[in-house]
């Protein structure tokens, strides 16, 4: 019996003229995603797509299960059904639901069958289909009985052009749009909770996301470095492939510590990561930096220290977490997965030289006349030429693999 996923479009369904090519960019998204699972084939029509085995790839539970993984964790699908196969004749159905069904029918109390008949050509009405498929299932399960207002499943029946398709219901997928259809961004990505949970929402709305994280190397350790890499790996999942830069600022923080005025450095050091990530953006291709911060969370969120932080750069900064409480944060970080690694508990570069009295109403001439006491230009070019980068995927093997 053939397992298949029968994908539903999100919001690309509303998309009209420009619907074609929103639906190719996600079936070469899926093709490429799948590629290192097994051999799928990925096909469209009847406003679903198909995702499928090839002929003569007869994948194991696991490699299925993986598959559908990363079918559910593809933006731009609100729902998928996996299914069965089922040639077009009531018995082939009714024999195929017996059996890819068994082991779920068996472990609940009530069902109801819902038929879609999109091939009109099918001799049997859709109500008919139910109501024969339902008595079968009555009279092979004995535990079952029928509930149509609130049933444990709804088996589903979709009779569409090539053949039939069972499944028990559909679940709900990922959604958004697919990536790559909305540009690219620079998401400044820190260890902590809220900025991996940033880059999964832009991704969510079809933005390809490019990544820098600041170490202060030794103020930092490695272990801290590697839960960031840890963090992009889990976002890739969703987002695919992401360019991640590391660069130092280990000079930049010594330098500010010895020459500025303590209560204005979280935000000098803030400036320099924007003007720096711009840099990078530009370089990538970028059109928009991304951070993970919401309004009020800590003293450099105050809308006063937004402004100082948003003045250094020209390129718009998305802050999809800005009005978001911390507990909504951490329900869409445990979804992503990013949850558990985000709180293990390594230092921040930011958080070595936190001063005591951070600025809360900064005034921008007051933190000009302090970042005038370093020389920027050259900071952020040494900064620059210490980058690495590296390309994180959800295969990315880190040192400690
Ligand atoms: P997070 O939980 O994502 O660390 P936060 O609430 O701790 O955020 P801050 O440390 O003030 O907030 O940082 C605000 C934002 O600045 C982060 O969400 C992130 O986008 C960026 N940022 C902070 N530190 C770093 C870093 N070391 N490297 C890259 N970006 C950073
Ligand atoms: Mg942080």
């Amino acid at each position: 019996m053939r397992e298949i996923f029968l994908c539903k479009y999100g919001e690309i369904i509303l998309k009209g003229a420009n619907r074609a090519s929103f639906e190719g960019l996600l079936r070469r998204e899926l093709r490429f995603r799948l590629q290192r699972i097994g051999k799928y084939r990925v096909s469209s029509g009847q406003s679903v797509i198909f995702v499928e085995p090839a002929p003569g790839f007869e994948p194991d539970e696991d490699t299925s299960e993986q598959a559908y993984k990363t079918v559910m964790r593809t933006f731009g699908i609100i729902a998928v059904a996996r299914c069965a196969e089922a040639e077009k004749n009531f018995d082939k159905i009714r024999e195929t639901a017996l059996t890819y069904l068994s082991e779920k029918l068996s472990s609940i109390k009530t069902f109801k069958v819902e038929t879609k008949r999109a091939d009109k050509r099918f001799p049997m009405r859709s109500f008919e289909i139910s109501a024969e498929l339902g008595g079968a299932l009555l009279a092979a399960f004995p535990n079952l009985s029928v509930d149509v207002h609130n049933p444990d499943v709804v088996v589903k029946v979709e009779i569409r052009d090539d053949a039939a398709y069972i499944s028990a219901g559909q679940e709900h997928a990922a959604g958004g749009m697919p990536v790559g259809c909305n540009g690219r961004g620079m998401l400044l990505l820190s260890g902590g909770i809220d900025s991996p949970v940033a880059g999964w929402m832009m991704a969510k709305r079809g933005v390809q996301l490019n990544a820098v994280y600041f170490e202060a190397f030794p103020y930092t350790s490695i272990q801290a470095r590697e839960k960031v890499i840890e963090l992009a790996k889990q976002v890739s999942r969703w987002s695919g492939t992401i360019m991640l830069h590391i660069v130092s600022l280990t000079e930049i923080e010594e330098e500010l510590t010895k020459a500025c005025n303590e209560d204005y450095f979280t935000l000098l050091l803030r400036r320099y990561m924007m003007r720096i990530a711009e840099k990078l953006a530009v370089s990538d291709e970028c059109g928009a930096l991304i951070t993970g911060e919401s309004m009020g969370q800590v003293a450099s969120q105050t809308m006063e220290a937004l402004a100082v932080t948003d003045s250094v750069v020209g390129m718009p900064v998305f802050r999809p977490c800005i009005g978001m409480d911390k507990e909504e944060i951490i329900t869409v970080a445990r979804r992503v997965g990013t949850f558990e690694t985000s709180i293990l508990p390594y230092e921040d570069c930011c958080t070595v030289f936190t001063p005591k009295h951070p600025k809360t109403r900064p005034e921008i001439p007051k933190v000009c006349a302090e970042e005038e006491k370093i020389d920027i230009e050259s900071r952020i070019n040494a900064a620059l030429a210490s980058a690495e980068t590296i390309k994180i995927s959800p295969f990315y093997k880190n040192s400690a693999e």
